[in-house]
């Protein structure tokens, strides 16, 4: 399986638009590509996408990716910097010649937001007119799209908003998709139980300046937490990718310093563009 970190970002991306913010003048000053995050998505082999946000051109562009190849989206959340409807609406004929259908996966609230979002200016457009097939999932409920399975798991994250992290698997593969969320919640430790991850992406919101935040996002201390309970619960092994992503620039998102701090754990610091071969 190879998974590439499309955007590295939480939702107002770093630096944040208009921010003057300490953290968002420092990334402007230095000028290291690692901290320009754009917003989370993620690429898994040719054919699957993580999320679908306000950056799904830049990163297609950037990143050399062919969009026409890719058959599903899986939706974590409903929340904007993960679901951008817009650019699924130019998928729309007389907008786009698109032969091949998408399926597009999610709870129930996330994709009827999504269905909301599609009409645009008073114009209701279904699924079908963007050759789109929507697909239902339920947290904790095992599920199969082609050769991939799809363990929907429940999120700390937007209470009432049906947010879901996924367990991925493929030939063999087992990818964590672990953000937007606080501290995995029992019943998540539950079903991670007996599973070997081959990768993981933890939700690093809060990073270093909320280091301890534990609900509905996670900071760097709690990303460790995640990473040492993976590896007690023999979940993670020392093949195992283990990798903060979805920064904030509230949190302090400067590459080299998270670098400092995860180092020592031996969890990786995403960057827009990071490709893992798992
Ligand atoms: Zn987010
Ligand atoms: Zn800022
Ligand atoms: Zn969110």
């Amino acid at each position: 399986m190879r998974i590439q970190i499309l955007g590295t970002a939480a939702a107002e991306a770093c630096p944040a638009i208009f921010c003057d913010c300490e953290n968002c003048q420092e990334i402007r000053r230095r000028g290291d590509v690692r901290d320009v995050r754009r917003r989370a998505s993620y690429l898994i082999d040719e054919d699957t996408l993580v999320d679908f946000g306000p950056d799904a051109f830049f990163q297609a562009t950037a990143f050399q990716i062919d969009l026409t190849k890719i058959r599903r989206i899986l939706f974590t959340h409903a929340h904007l910097d993960h679901q951008n409807a817009t650019d699924l609406m130019w998928r729309h004929r007389g907008y786009s010649r698109c032969s091949k259908p998408i399926r597009l996966l999610g709870s129930h609230y996330t994709l009827g937001i999504l269905l909301s979002r599609l009409s645009a200016e008073g114009e209701s457009i279904s699924f079908a007119e963007v050759l789109a097939e929507p697909v239902e999932l339920a947290c904790y409920q095992e599920a199969t799209d082609g050769d991939l399975g799809i363990l929907p798991l429940e999120a700390d994250h937007a209470p009432g908003k049906a947010p879901m992290l996924y367990l991925i698997s493929r030939g063999g593969k087992t990818l964590l998709v672990g953000n937007d969320t606080g501290y995995f919640l029992p019943k998540v430790w539950e079903h991670l139980a007996g599973k070997h991850i081959d990768a993981a992406l933890l939700d690093c919101t809060s990073s270093l300046h909320y280091a301890n935040q534990e609900r509905g996002h996670m900071g760097a201390n709690t990303v460790v937490k995640v990473a040492e309970r993976l590896r007690e619960m023999g979940c993670a092994d020392d093949s195992s990718r283990l990798v903060a992503t979805h920064f904030s620039h509230n949190g302090g998102s400067i590459h080299t310093d998270l670098e400092a701090f995860f180092a020592p754990h031996r969890i990786e610091v995403a960057y827009d563009g990071l490709a893992l071969e798992v």
